[in-house]
């Protein structure tokens, strides 16, 4: 019977086609113990799809990613690319993947793991055991606010000028993800933004207030100003639970949240777009924090855990397999636990594993999840 859980794999370059490897084993590995088919279909993006077909994204592979449940991405970029027009680079793929799809909400989940807790730039207590997400609004604001430029002046002198704006639906659509993330979590949100100087901040603060008091009044709501935020993820990361927030503020949070993990081969996200109307599923593209790691590329040195988390997210958000998610994420906790590394979460005593024993470590801990 053909499965219902259509994705599409777009392993991309660099160490993208290595740690997706990895999440095909996870796949097969759910066929076979678990009795969850997926229906996998893999196309080129960025780097690979420039020497194929000369543009980092064909129009096939833009119409197969918006008739799939779910995209499951690797990274684009290398060396050997970026002298191309800014118009062909292999992030442009990317670029107008989620653009196409609409995707406006990006979840950035930071979390410690006990056993890496060490790993983590601020003092162990602060972090160990950290689970928070960072919603970041990811389509609107001052990267895409019209006008923009740079213009010269009549005195001759040059200006930049970009604009932030929003408006109440974009406000209120990202706000609702927010909250009903909160719900399936410890039921907590921060909304962020800087309301003390800027007018999309009072509007911001305003609607979100308003989608929750008429929609949300079970969730907890609190508000903080974007700078006020920067320091209490680097004072007291544990207060947060969900913290939403606009594309630019949640750009430099979402990064600033990430450090206190302590690696980019950890990082895990998902972007999400609008809910079918009659179907109520969403366009969803999975991927990692981290880009192709050129340095490490095909050395099978690459850590496969961020990919592997995007997967577990990819289970948990279109799948809505909770269960499913958990596991991939307990087998993680428990190799951690049990000492394997990668060379990017090593320390100086650690025996460091490949690529391919990360994912033969993960398996047999699901083995024994499901024994
Ligand atoms: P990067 O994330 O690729 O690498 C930064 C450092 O982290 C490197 O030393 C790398 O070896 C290490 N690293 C990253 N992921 C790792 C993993 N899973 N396991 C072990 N080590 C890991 O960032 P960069 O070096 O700034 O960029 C390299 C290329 O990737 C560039 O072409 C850039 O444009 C592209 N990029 C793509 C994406 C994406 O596809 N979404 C994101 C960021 C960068």
């Amino acid at each position: 019977m053909a499965s219902n859980k259509k994705v599409l794999v777009l392993p991309g370059d660099g160490i993208g086609p290595e740690v997706v490897g990895e999440v095909r084993r996870v796949v097969d590995w759910m066929d076979k113990r678990r009795h969850v088919t997926f229906d996998l279909s893999e196309g080129l993006v960025g780097g690979a799809a420039i020497d194929k077909h000369g543009i980092p994204l064909t129009d096939e592979t833009m119409a197969d990613a918006m008739h799939v449940d779910a995209v499951l991405f690797g990274s684009v970029g290398g060396p050997q690319w970026e002298k191309l027009d800014f118009g062909v680079q292999p992030e442009r793929g990317l670029l107008r993947l989620r653009k196409e799809m609409q995707l406006y909400a990006n979840l950035r989940p930071a979390m410690v793991f006990d056993a890496l807790a060490d790993a983590s730039s601020l003092k162990k207590e602060l972090v160990a055991g950290l689970d928070i997400m960072i919603l970041r609004e990811l389509t609107g604001g001052i990267y895409f606010g019209e006008p923009r430029g740079i213009e010269t002046m009549p005195s001759g002198e040059r200006r930049g000028f970009n604009t932030q704006s929003y408006t109440e639906s974009e406000i209120e659509r990202i706000a609702r993800v927010g909250f009903e993330l909160a719900r399936k979590r410890s039921n907590r949100v921060m909304s962020v933004e800087k309301a003390n100087v800027m007018e999309s901040g009072v509007l911001w603060r305003e609607v979100t207030q308003r989608i929750h008091d008429d929609e949300f009044p079970d969730v907890q709501l609190d508000h903080m100003y974007a700078d006020n935020c920067a320091m209490q993820l680097v004072r007291q990361p544990k207060q947060f639970d969900v913290i939403v927030t606009d594309n630019l503020f949640g750009d430099i949070l979402s990064d600033c949240a990430a450090m206190l993990t302590g690696s980019l081969g950890m990082l895990p996200s998902a972007s999400l777009g609008a809910e079918d109307p009659t179907t109520g599923a969403r366009k969803a593209l999975y991927e990692p924090v981290h880009g192709s790691a050129p340095d490490i590329a095909g050395q099978g040195k690459a850590n496969p855990i961020a990919e592997v988390l995007s997967f577990a997210m990819l289970l948990r958000y279109s799948f809505d397999m909770g269960e499913d998610a958990n596991m991939v994420e307990n087998a993680v906790a428990n190799v951690l636990a049990a000492g394997f590394r990668t060379g990017d979460i090593a320390g100086p005593n650690d025996k460091v594993v490949s690529t391919t024993q990360m994912g033969d470590a993960l398996l047999l801990e699901l083995d024994k999840q499901s024994a």
